[in-house]
């Protein structure tokens, strides 16, 4: 099932729903339960408005997670996750702008697979995470790379508003072990790799997290890019695709 969060023309609610056919309609209740029910009226795709598919209380992001990655920026794979948070107000949906700060000169795409979390999960092993996966969407780690260079922490690089695109659906049926991850800007790929290139995988990523911090349910853990980031400039049109989930397209501007 393909879970969204949107709006319908000319309204202000945001509710959940779920997509079949660039159709979309309301569910009742909201999908961390374990029954999801759908009302009875399907929305033409036209006539919506897609939003972040969860509202997370917290973004967990891991870095250097695919080794080609790593290499190209000239790190060494970390033995254990290397955890950074982005905040909720960095996130933005899908078909909407990624807004280029004037304090950074290098804005970069980063490809990623995210999980988003279903329940609350706190000392979770490896072999129950799935348990406490709603499902899975695509994620756009957007980096200020100049600030992330010239700072220790990765917090001001990373937390600008609009650097974390996040759809445009919530899977909730795929197997997450062997999926291609791209990115393309202006219609040229840029990222290409699977996440069976991924150092953590998903469910050693929950748990890990959860061993830290209390996982609440909408919050998304950011797996990591492949190797191949690159810039971002204003007019540029930036669309992450993940194999059995979807493409999350969007727009650079100038602030
Ligand atoms: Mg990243």
């Amino acid at each position: 099932m393909k879970l969204v969060r949107f709006s319908r023309q000319g309204e202000k609610v945001v509710q959940y729903g779920m997509w079949r056919d660039d159709h979309v309609r309301a569910i009742v209740a909201d999908p961390f339960q374990d029954l999801i029910v759908g009302t009875a009226e399907w929305y033409p795709v036209e006539t919506v408005t897609l939003h972040p598919p969860c509202l997370p209380s917290k973004i967990v992001a891991i870095g250097l997670n695919y080794r080609d990655h790593a290499e190209e920026l000239g790190m060494e794979v970390p033995d254990e996750p290397l955890l950074f948070l982005k905040p909720p107000s960095s996130l933005t949906g899908p078909d909407t702008e990624i807004v280029c700060p004037p304090m950074s000169s290098q804005v970069e795409h980063e490809a990623e697979l995210a999980v988003v979390v279903k329940k609350r999960a706190k000392h979770v092993s490896a072999d129950d995470a799935h348990k406490y996966i709603l499902g899975y969407t695509c994620l756009n780690d957007v980096t200020a790379r100049d600030l992330q260079k010239r700072d220790v922490q990765f917090t001001r690089s990373k937390s600008f508003d609009t650097f974390c695109p996040l759809g445009p659906y919530i899977e909730t049926e795929i197997d997450p072990s062997d999926l291609k991850v791209e990115c393309r800007v202006n219609g040229e790929l840029r990222q290409s790799s699977s996440t069976a290139q991924l150092v953590h995988d998903p469910f050693q990523l929950l748990s890990f997290v959860s061993r830290i911090m209390t996982l609440e349910p909408g919050d998304v853990i950011a797996t990591g890019t492949p190797k191949g980031v690159g810039p971002l400039v204003p007019g540029d049109e930036v669309v992450v695709s993940i194999e059995g989930i979807g493409e999350l397209k969007n727009r650079v501007v100038k602030e």
